[in-house]
């Protein structure tokens, strides 16, 4: 049998045909445009039976014992231990005392909700999302800039400018949609410290210093201005700020910013000339303008290359989405006044979007170990690593050895989880219905159907926090 979903094994959120046998997921595909030969594998999606009934999913609750070994427990026990922790540390600590960090695994949209519903609910403005080393300082520069962050209409476009991004082993559906507008005449530019497949591909490789992204786009808009290649009418109907910017661009020279982004002159003007001569042109972002101090000052200045050429929010370009209007059901007015987050220091994250909410994990440890701006006491990871995600794992272990009660949330266990009073286990992705939604604009929303039963006794992270706010 034959049944429709989303794969959510990572962000890209395809649609899947899911095969199933005797109750049993067997094999999934992803749904493509392309014909079979030419569709690019994933392997995640290939590996979605051999993930999904892994020997090392967790089939029930676990609760580490007084010598510190783990035993098997039923969900009413491991519930009521959870709850039980989160009522004695309101009662000793005060609610702020318990903090949730949520990991990428647990999915975009409802799941965030929820989550946040019940930390509000009880008291605490610690429910912190893993953004700040993730795309949500890139989704900001774009929201700031213009609204919204764009989706590339590659398969339209004459030019396709990818940075800092290999979608053939991210995100294969945009992969096959940009070699085939390649195949179909379009110009490719990838700029990328490495050589990736998709580099590979290119009709311009531009193999930048890593982290010098932002000095290479402003080269760009300076090339752009100098030689009259911006698109003025949309410049004049549709920006503010030209002249500012054009006063800024003056101090980047691509003869002067060459050597230092580690590239030839020559390749940052055929940048430039294939990107300004091929319209519409877009651009594919990526996390490799994340992961870098100047992730927002850099981005902003990519998002300029956009307006600059008249290639925003047209066919072929980068399509702002349309905000897709949702009820905000995280509960903050329940908050007590006066209560800050963990991650009071970081104002911007903490405000950027009503329900995106706080997203500064390292916080957690600053407050472990230094009790600034105030002790955490309990802590529950939700589909994360932190042990492994955040810098210093020394220095995270020692935080987390000082806390009273840590709860995993996830399919598998993880060195986070090796070190948890209590190990609750989730359903992976085609075990559980739920809406995903992407962007500050909710906008594509997905809903993700349950295709099969929930492996052993896991259940989906809504069920989790809905028991558990049930007891609280
Ligand atoms: S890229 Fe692969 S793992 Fe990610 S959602 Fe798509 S099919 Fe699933």
């Amino acid at each position: 049998m034959k049944r429709h979903t989303i794969c959510r094994l990572c962000s890209s959120c395809c649609p899947v045909e899911v095969e199933i046998e005797d109750g049993r997921l067997v094999s999934a595909a992803r749904k493509s445009f392309l014909p079979r030969e030419k569709q690019l594998i994933c392997p995640k999606l290939k590996a979605a039976a051999e993930i999904t009934y892994s020997p090392h999913r967790l089939k029930t609750p676990l609760i580490r014992d007084d010598r510190g070994n783990f035993r098997e427990a039923s969900w009413e026990e491991a519930l009521d231990r959870v709850a039980d922790g989160f009522l004695h540390c309101k009662k000793t600590y005060g609610a702020r005392s318990v903090c949730w960090l949520r990991g990428m695994a647990a999915d975009w949209g409802a799941p965030w909700d929820y989550a946040n519903r019940l930390m509000n609910a009880f008291g605490s403005p610690n429910t912190i999302g893993n953004g700040s080393v993730c795309h949500v300082g890139r989704e900001m520069a774009h929201t700031l800039t213009y609204g919204a962050m764009t989706i590339p209409q590659v398969r339209k476009a004459r030019c396709i400018l990818v940075w800092g991004k290999n979608d053939r082993d991210t995100s294969p559906n945009i992969a096959e949609g940009i070699i085939w507008a390649k195949e179909n005449g379009a110009k490719l530019i990838v700029v990328d410290p490495v050589k990736t497949w998709l580099a590979g591909q290119a009709d311009l490789w531009l193999p930048i210093k890593p982290a010098h992204d932002g000095l290479l786009a402003m080269a760009m808009l300076h090339e752009i201005i100098t030689t009259r290649r911006y698109d003025e009418k949309f410049v004049q109907e549709w920006t503010v700020g030209f002249e500012a910017l054009k006063k800024v661009a003056e101090k980047f020279p691509i003869e002067k910013v060459a050597p230092e982004v580690w590239l030839q002159p020559d390749q940052i003007r055929r940048a430039v000339e294939l990107y300004t001569a091929h319209k519409p042109a877009c651009i594919v972002d990526g996390n490799g303008l994340d992961m870098q101090i100047t992730a927002f000052d850099a981005t902003r200045a990519v998002c300029l290359l956009r307006a600059l050429t008249g290639n925003l929010d047209r066919e072929g370009g980068d399509f702002i989405p349309q905000p897709v209007p949702l009820r905000n059901i995280q509960l903050k007015e329940r908050l007590p006044q006066g209560v800050e987050p963990i991650t009071r220091d970081y104002p911007l994250f903490n405000t950027f979007h009503d329900t995106w909410g706080r997203q500064v994990q390292s916080c957690v440890i600053d407050a472990l170990l230094d009790e600034k701006p105030y002790p955490i006491k309990m802590l529950v990871v939700q589909s994360g690593n932190p042990l492994v995600t955040l810098m210093d794992a020394g220095r995270v272990e020692k935080a987390f050895k000082k806390l009273e009660f840590l709860v995993t949330i996830d399919p598998f266990q993880n060195r986070t989880g090796r070190m948890a009073h209590v190990v609750l286990p989730a359903s992976l992705c085609f075990e559980k219905t739920q809406l995903n939604r992407a962007h500050i604009r909710n906008n594509p929303l997905m809903i993700q159907q349950q295709v099969i039963e929930p492996v052993g006794e896991s259940r989906p992270d809504w069920w989790i926090v809905f028991e558990l706010a049930r007891r609280l």
